[in-house]
Parts: C-alpha cells; structure tokens; sequence
C-alpha cells in the first residue's frame, strides 16, 4: 500500500496534450511498453525460479538488457519482501545508484524513499517502508558493521561484479560468510560447506564472526550482476555457483580507429565530435573522458566552436556526467533529445556500464581512463591517466549498437589496440588499503591476510596499510583497533587519513575549519578557470587565496559563501539558496557543482562528528592551529623543497613539484603537507598548505623520530 494512488490515472475521455493526468498515464503506458520490450523480461519466469532454487546465483547480461532495473523487480513481485524483509542492489558508483533508483521509482509508480529508494554516502533517500534499495557497495560495507549478519536483507544482490571495487571484493568473501551464519541460526548445526581458506583453529567455528547467538534468520540470497564478466572466476569462488546468461540486443557496430597515435586527445575529441555532427547522419553522441575537469573543459570549447558554425548547424546539446555531479543533473542526461538537436553526452567510464543512455548511435573513445594506482613500497596512492583495457574498449563500442547500427571512433591506431592489456586489473590490487582493513578490523576479522578474498591483494600492500593505520593512532600493538581513536576513525565514512584529521581536529580546537577542509577536499576542482577567461578566474581567485596554502584558500571559499548566502537570506527556500548560490559561483569561478557538493558533505560530516560527542570548536583567526593539525594528519605527505626548487616527499623519496592549480605553486617554503599526488607528465602534489618541519617531530614522533 505506498502512493501509487495519486499516480494511477483516472481514464475519463480521450487524452489531450495539455492533460497532465493524460500525460502521465501516456507516460506510464510507454514505460511498461518498454519495461516489456526488454530483453530480459522473457526470462522473468526463469529468473525467479533460478532464484528460490539457489542460494546464490550469477547473472550475466549485456549493458542495457536490464537487469539493474528489473530484476529486483521481478524478485518484489514474486514476494521476496515478505515478511518486510528488503531487496538490496549494490552499485560501484554513486551516480548508478541514484538514477536508477529514480527510474524504477518511475516504473512502479511510486514516488522514490517509498518501496523504491537509494542510500549513498552522505545522501540516504530510504524510508521505513523502503523494500527494493539501490546503495553503493561502499555503503552496504558500512551497513555490516552495525548489522553483521545483514538481517534486514532477503536478497542482496552485487551488481556490476565485473568492476571489481575494492568494497565489491570485500562484500563478496563477508556475504559469502553472512550466507553461513544465517543458515546455521535455522539449522542450528555448522553448514557443510566449510570454507577450506579459513586459517581458524577453532575448528568448530568457521565464521569469521563472533559466534552466533540469538534469533533465527531467514536465508540469504545472494546474486552477483555483471555485464561482460568471465562468470568462471565468480562460479568457482563462490562455491560452484550457477550462472545465467541473459541474452542481449546488440546492432553491428562499425569501428574506426585513426591512422596515426595522436598526440593531444582532446583536440582529437573535439575535431571529431564535429565531424560526426557535420558529416553524420542523425544520432546521439557518447563521449568517453577520464574526469571532471576534461569534461567540463571539452563542454566549454564545443560551445565555443558551435558559435563559429553557421546558424542551421549549431543545434548541439551537451551534457555532462561524472560521478561527484549533483543527482539532479546527472538525470537531465536520460531527457530525450529537444527536436531538431543532436545530443552529446561527456560522461567518465561511468557510461561504460553502470548507467545506459538512450539515443546514442556514436560513441567516440580516446581509450583512456583515470585509475587508481598504488605503489606499496612507497606507500604513495595517485590517480593516473592510463590506456583502457581490450574489455574497456569493447564495452564503450558496444554502447553504440544498442537501438541501431552505430559507429565507435577509437582515437588511436588498431596496433595499439592489439597493446592494450585484456581486461582492468582489480582495484584491490593497485590501491591503498587501509580504509577496508580498518573495516575489516572494525568488522571482527582478526587476521586480515587470512581473510577469503576472490584475489588476495600483496602481502606488502597489506602489511603497509597496516603499518599506516598504526601510525595514523588507529590500532594497538595487537591489532586491535584503539581505543577512542581506532573506533572513532571506524566510525567516519571517510579514507581513515581523512577521519584521523576530524578525530584529531578536536584536541587542536579547529574541527569546524577541519570538517570544511576534508567537505571541500571530498569534492573536485572547486575552481574552475575557462581557457578565454583565465586571467578574470585567476583575479577572482586571489581573493580566497591564503598565503598559507591551499587548505585555508578552501576554507576561505566556503565561508565567502556562507556569508554571503547569510546576508541575502531572505527566504528560506533551499532552491533560491541554490540559485544565489549558483549565480555568486559564477561571478567568483567557483565550481557551484563542487561547492553544493562540498556544503551536503559538511553537513553530514559534522552530524557524524557531533554524534561522536567531538568537541565543536573554531580557531578563529588562530590558524596556526589549524596548520599543526594539518601536519599532524597529514604527516605522512609531507614534502621537503629541494636546492632546485622541486620537492621531495618525505616518506616515499619521490621527487615531486607543486601543482600549477596551487596558490602555493611560487612558494619557496621549506616544507608542505598534501593530500593528492597526481602523475601525469611528472608527479604533482596538489591541495598543499606549508607547515614548519619541527612540527614533524613534535606531532608526528611515531613517524619522524625513528625514521628520519
Ligand atoms: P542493465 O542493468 O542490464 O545494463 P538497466 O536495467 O540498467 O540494464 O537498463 C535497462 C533499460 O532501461 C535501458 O536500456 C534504458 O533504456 C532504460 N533505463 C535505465 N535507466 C534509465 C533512466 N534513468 N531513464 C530512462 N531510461 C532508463
Ligand atoms: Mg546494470
């Protein structure tokens, strides 16, 4: 019994264009028309008896084929929420989870937090009578910790399995365990299949849980969702489980690729976009770039372009999307195209799988993608821009051919596609991973090298993680986590350098300073320079910059806009806020994007932090503080200048230089904190903020005082 009743039309007359009641009945009819046109609605049967006949199930399927939206569906209806019980679907991304949640709202008609709705960090669209909830995998990692044995779920269900997260991988070996758990409280007894990887000597107790004590819990069914994905690998790990392949629809795709590399891709881009427009016939274009920055910067100069075309030819719409975009706008990408136009979509690898657009028929793909990547010896973490994979590269062609024959322009000669590596490594296996540890830990697992991964990460990457936790304060001699520190930071849904600094924060009287550094770091480029307009940018942006560096020049930001927004609070209304808001970004080239981001983030940061009973304090003017909490979180990234101006970082050798972007980037200081290291044609440090080197010493002597 949820809301459906306001949206189910009352069918009296015949429909008339301006009948909103009509429109939206018409609207519904096209839905279920197309929800029926789906290729996996013909197996809708089939699923669900799959799904009562195993515990857990694979489900192969092309993008688009369905499966995201309807298979919870399907499970709803066949009364797996009985008992009040909720389906859970995980998705890699944020963006995945919001937009779908919002169309399946759509399909049953519900407005969404009712049957439908979606949790991510920082942004919990659910409601009691929630039964089918898209969440991050990252989220529902953070839900075990406060229910071990997941009771709530009847199903969860892991979608986009091929993406091979960090939390997906971790959710697979904990679920798998969850699985047991449950199905020892019905039969009392140990289930048969004990893990044969588990290193307990316990024997009797084969669950990586504290033993189970108390009520009976239903089943749990367990469904692992991928695109192109070599089912094996999953089958085996999870005890020779079934798998199902869902046909897909798939139109031929042309390929081409240029004669020569290229040596700027996106000049190559954008030369492309308007060839396809002037040359091509009708059809949606879907652009492959590796982060926001690209992406707003390709927007700009199409549009500049555009104005140059004759008058008939400028009919382009351009839409973003990426994963820190409000979800707001990332649904605007779903409206079909105004008449007369040609829509271009600039969208990250997020467009690879995780959301499917209609429309497109050409798909342009420089082959890139930005990645984490992770050096364990140096125990330094940075985002660079790499080559995609064969599988990368054949998923991005594939969402070309979806409604019709497409066309895919490869910005790269087809010998380098032969080079290309055949599918992404896991991002376990090139990432820091002290944030699951300090979960895993937080979650009851003693020996984290012994937990069941699907693939074991290195045994130095493991041990660094550790030994970065124990520097950062967050675990005992034993292991263990610490007591507060360990099990505030468990806390926090931040990386744990991130929530060590909040922790921290308190005891240097500057966690409201703190709670905006760490919001305004979360989201990305807070400035933003247009090429034609980049002295204007770079004379707005000396109004914010501290001479300190540039977590005060953030900091100085978000409460120019608080200010602000106080002194014209007139109404009270959150959409005027947004649009003063937006209307101030743009006189200040400030990212209103980012900075809305940023504001949510605050705000839910610090209910975090006054949850925990955190001192709530400013520095005020005395930031002096504030700097010595940055040197004592962030002490691992600290950076010593060098005789020839680089610098070099301090716990890892590397020799690094100041990012241009920094407001730090002339300083001749002798030492800097930073929290990002970014490589492309050399090793960038980027959001940099000068401390005094004997701080080192002083607030970091677990690091300084053995090492250096
Ligand atoms: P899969 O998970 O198999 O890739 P989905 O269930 O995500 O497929 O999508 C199935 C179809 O639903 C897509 O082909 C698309 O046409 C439609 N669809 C999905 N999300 C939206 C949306 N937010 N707006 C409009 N249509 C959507
Ligand atoms: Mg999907």
């Amino acid at each position: 019994g949820t809301g459906t009743s306001s949206h189910s039309p009352q069918l009296n007359g015949f429909s008339s264009s301006n009948n909103p009641k009509a429109n939206s009945f018409a609207r519904r009819q096209k839905i279920s028309q197309q929800r029926r046109s789906l290729p996996i609605a013909s197996v809708e049967r089939r699923l669900v008896e799959e799904v009562k006949n195993n515990d857990t199930l694979i489900v192969v399927g092309e993008t688009g084929s369905g499966k995201t939206t309807q298979l919870p569906q399907f499970l709803f209806d066949a009364g797996f929420c009985r008992d009040g019980k909720t389906i859970g679907i995980t998705q890699p991304r944020r963006v995945a989870a919001v937009t779908v949640a919002g169309r399946v709202a759509e399909e049953c008609g519900v407005e969404l937090g009712q049957k439908v709705g979606y949790s991510i960090r920082f942004d919990d669209m659910t409601t009691g009578s929630t039964r089918i909830k898209y969440m991050t995998d990252g989220l529902l990692l953070r839900e075990a910790l406060l229910d071990p044995y997941l009771s709530r779920y009847s199903v969860l269900i892991i979608d986009e399995a091929h993406e091979r997260t960090v939390p997906t991988d971790v959710l697979l070996g904990l679920l798998k365990d969850v699985q047991k758990t449950r199905l020892r409280s019905i039969n009392g007894r140990e289930s048969k299949n004990k893990n044969p990887n588990s290193n307990n000597e316990e024997g009797a107790q084969s669950s990586i849980f504290k033993p189970f004590q108390g009520r009976k819990l239903p089943p749990l069914k367990l469904i692992i969702m991928s695109a192109s994905l070599d089912a094996r690998i999953f089958s085996e790990y999870l005890g020779g489980a079934k798998a199902v392949h869902v046909q897909g629809r798939q139109y031929p795709v042309e390929i081409l690729y240029t004669a020569h590399p290229q040596s700027d891709y996106l000049e190559s881009v954008l030369v492309t976009i308007f060839q396809v427009h002037l040359n091509e016939g009708p059809g949606d274009i879907l652009v492959f770039l590796t982060g926001q920055e690209e992406i707003e910067s390709v927007e700009r100069t199409v549009h500049e372009q555009l104005r140059q075309l004759p008058e008939g030819k400028r009919n382009i719409v351009t839409y973003p999307i990426f994963s820190s975009l409000p979800s707001e706008q990332q649904m605007r990408v779903f409206a079909p195209t105004p008449a007369g136009f040609r829509k271009v979509i600039l969208a990250t690898n997020i467009a690879e799988t995780s959301v499917t657009i209609p429309g497109i028929k050409y798909v342009i793909d420089p082959g890139f993608v930005k990645a984490r990547s992770y050096d364990p010896n140096k125990g330094m973490e940075s985002l660079i821009v790499i080559p995609t994979s064969k599988a990368q590269a054949l998923q991005r062609s594939g969402r070309a051919g979806r409604e019709a024959p497409g066309k895919c322009f490869r910005l790269y000669p087809e010998s380098e596609f032969e080079k290309l590596e055949d599918s992404t490594k896991p991002e376990i296996k090139r990432c820091n991973l002290s944030n699951v540890i300090l979960q895993l830990i937080a979650l009851g697992v003693d020996d984290v090298p012994g937990f069941d991964f699907i693939e074991k990460p290195s045994r130095i990457a493991i041990v660094k993680s550790l030994e970065q936790l124990f520097l950062l304060g967050a675990l005992t001699d034993e292991c263990k986590l610490s007591n507060p520190v360990g099990h505030q930071m468990a806390r926090l849904p931040l990386d744990p350098i991130y929530s060590k600094a909040i922790v921290q924060a308190s005891s240097f009287n500057c966690l409201e300073e703190m709670l905006i550094t760490v919001a305004m770091l979360s989201a990305e480029s807070i400035f933003y320079s247009p090429r034609e307009k980049s002295e204007e940018a770079k004379t707005a942006m000396k109004c914010f910059a501290s001479p300190e560096g540039d977590h005060v020049t953030l900091i100085n930001v978000f409460r120019a806009a608080d200010e602000f927004l106080e002194k014209r609070k007139t109404v009270t209304s959150k959409d005027k806020d947004d649009k003063i808001l937006r209307k101030w970004c743009k006189e200040n080239f400030i990212n209103s994007r980012s900075l809305r981001h940023a504001r949510d983030t605050y705000r839910q940061i610090r209910g975090h932090a006054e949850q925990m009973g955190l001192h709530f304090a400013s520095c005020g003017d005395d930031l002096l503080q504030f700097r010595r909490c940055l040197a004592a979180s962030f002490f691992l990234n600290a950076a010593l200048r060098q005789p020839e101006g680089a610098y070099r970082a301090l716990a890892s050798g590397q020799a690094v230089r100041i990012h241009p972007s920094s407001v730090l980037n002339q300083t001749k200081a002798d030492c800097v904190i930073f929290n990002e290291l970014v490589q492309t044609s050399q090793k960038y440090i980027r959001s940099v903020s000068i401390i005094d080197y004997l701080w080192l010493t002083e607030l970091a002597p677990q690091f300084y005082a053995m090492a250096k």
